[in-house]
């Protein structure tokens, strides 16, 4: 095999939300080299731009790592499907392009864990910096940044019967989830500008793709960050069949999320001593909280089929439907062709003492199962409300299946293994079928499809919710940030131990956040910029 040697200041591993933020700041000096490595290909693929495009990725080898689970008794001895962006973007560019944050209290949170400088009022001026908020500036948002927030161009008429049924059931309106308050429901805004999804990558690197100063390699795999007396050297990397070799004067900076972090941590022999062992590899450095502390938001569907021909369906009358909202999304960039499937929902409380909402409403006008990859369930009419628990007690692991590189990372998400989880979600469950259940579906309700009893018992919803429980695509937390003995990172996302490495991306959240996870990632990226930046500055 050949070797190919090249000195950066900076090496950054994975080019998704995380790190093309930082390749994006970390260049703006033109003094310092910059390098970004991706798995996947660049991301000039409609599948991609088009926001509908998301049904495709959904299931694309190409653009998707397409991970799944372990199989777990608490699941039913299911594995789980767990989606991520294998692109320039990473997950960015495959997801459902929501734009939420969590609340104040979240990141109030992560500081009183002692994470200092990670408290709301720190981290408020990196959303509002990163983002360009078409509605205009104000105390929560900001119009100077490269990431676009819109609203959505789509809007499903079964959107407004959600919310009128919501109403209903006594929930309130909220026109921003991200201002002065994230209860209540209503439309989500998104990552897109003019129709068109915005990526990370489309965001922070098209516009800066040309600088001489930064290097992008695509369809290059890192197989283990190097080190040399627990100071990070360089990278070793693998691109056709061929191996090579980066070295970073300054640092190795690993973005390549919450699966593969902690993955490529261990295969370059920093992790848990006996899990290091057991596969052979080298152990440079103890650090046991590498993989765990695995956190997702759990999910439920509740679906409802409908007698009307309401609702998005693979049926004659829709394919020709289909055919104009092509024509609506080349002329104007509007219409079904920009959804984010999930337009309509919002953050709820499933008791009314609680502080904040403990859970979020994501509402999707078609028959949804098995994450849309089984269409056959799009020949019925119908609608499907997702309800996710936003702080779950359960822990998840990630680990090896073996030391190549090249092997899936081993994930046991472990939900529903504490035991408040599965009553939350029993209750998510009811608090969906009463929404189902308001005046406003009296028109045209067909029968339940997910659950299928009528009015089951809790028992049923129970093992309804153990049979069907997925998530919502938020893994966080496997390359905590603390200083607890789990702790993998400290509050500059320095790994304990290490010099000249970092992890910066969604694998450093020590809790995970009531809220999408894509925009809180970006924040993060953006702040470890400024931390990178200052450090070197300084020293
Ligand atoms: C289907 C789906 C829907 C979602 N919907 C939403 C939503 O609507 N709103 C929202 O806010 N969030 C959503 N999310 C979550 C959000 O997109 C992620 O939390 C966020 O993108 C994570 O960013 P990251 O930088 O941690 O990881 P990623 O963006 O996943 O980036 C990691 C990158 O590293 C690369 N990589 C991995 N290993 C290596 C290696 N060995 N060498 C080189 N490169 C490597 C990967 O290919 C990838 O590009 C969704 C996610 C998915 C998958």
């Amino acid at each position: 095999m050949s070797t190919i040697n090249t000195e950066f200041d900076y090496i950054i591993i994975g080019g998704g939300s995380a790190g093309c933020v930082l390749a994006n700041r970390l260049s703006a000096d033109s003094k310092n080299r910059v390098c970004l490595l991706e798995t996947g290909p660049n991301d000039k693929t409609p599948l991609v731009s088009i926001p509908i495009g998301i049904i495709g990725l959904m299931d694309s080898k190409k653009y998707n790592w397409m991970f799944n689970s372990q199989p777990e008794s608490s699941q039913h001895d299911r594995t789980i499907y767990c989606p991520r962006g294998k692109v320039l973007g990473g997950s960015s560019a495959v997801n459902a392009m929501l734009y939420t944050r969590g609340t104040p209290s979240d990141y109030d949170q992560w500081a009183s864990l002692g994470n200092e400088g990670w408290g709301y009022n720190d981290i408020l001026p990196y959303f509002k910096s990163t983002q360009h908020q078409e509605r205009g500036a104000s105390d929560f948002h900001g119009t100077e940044g490269e990431l676009n927030v819109a609203e959505g161009r789509s809007n499903h008429p079964l959107g407004e019967t959600l919310l009128a049924a919501c109403r209903q059931a006594g929930y309130q309106d909220n026109n921003d989830f991200n201002g002065a308050q994230q209860e209540g429901i209503g439309y989500y805004q998104v990552t897109q500008i003019n129709g068109e999804r915005c990526s990370a990558a489309r965001a922070f690197l098209h516009p800066i793709s040309q600088r001489q100063n930064l290097t992008i390699i695509t369809e290059a795999r890192v197989a283990r960050i190097q080190l040399e007396n627990k100071q990070a050297q360089g990278v070793e990397y693998q691109q056709k069949d061929k191996l090579h070799t980066l070295t970073a004067s300054k640092e190795v900076i690993l973005c390549a999320g919450t699966f593969c972090s902690p993955q490529l941590l261990m295969l370059s022999g920093i992790g848990p001593e006996e899990e290091l062992k057991q596969h052979r590899i080298p152990v440079k450095h103890h650090l046991a909280g590498v993989g765990s502390n695995l956190q997702e938001h759990i999910d439920i569907i509740t679906v409802n089929e409908s007698k009307k021909a309401n609702s998005v369906a693979l049926r004659p009358v829709g394919m020709v439907k289909m055919l104009k909202e092509i024509a609506l999304y080349m002329n104007q960039r509007k219409g079904f062709l920009t959804t984010s499937i999930v337009e309509t929902g919002g953050f709820i409380k499933s008791k009314p003492e609680l502080k904040d909402p403990d859970m979020q409403l994501q509402f999707i006008p078609l028959v949804m199962d098995d994450h849309g990859r089984k269409k056959s369930t799009l020949l019925t009419y119908g609608y499907s409300l997702h309800n996710c628990l936003l702080r779950p007690k359960s822990r998840g692991r990630v680990s090896l299946h073996n030391s190549d590189f090249l092997k899936d990372p081993k994930i046991e998400l472990n939900m529903l293994s504490h035991p408040d989880d599965l009553a939350a979600m029993v209750d998510a469950v009811k608090i969906n079928l009463n929404i189902f259940s308001q005046p406003a579906f009296d028109d045209g309700r067909g029968k339940s499809i997910f659950p299928h009893q009528k009015n089951p018992s809790d028992q049923e919803i129970e093992q309804f919710v153990r049979e069907k429980a997925n998530h919502v695509y938020h893994p966080v937390g496997t390359c905590k940030m603390g200083n607890d003995k789990d702790a993998v990172v400290n509050d500059r996302l320095q790994v304990h131990g290490i010099s000249g490495l970092r992890v910066v991306d969604a694998s450093i959240m020590p809790t995970l956040v009531g809220g999408n996870t894509n925009s809180p990632t970006i924040m993060i990226a953006a702040k470890a910029a400024d931390m990178i930046l200052a450090d070197h500055c300084s020293s």
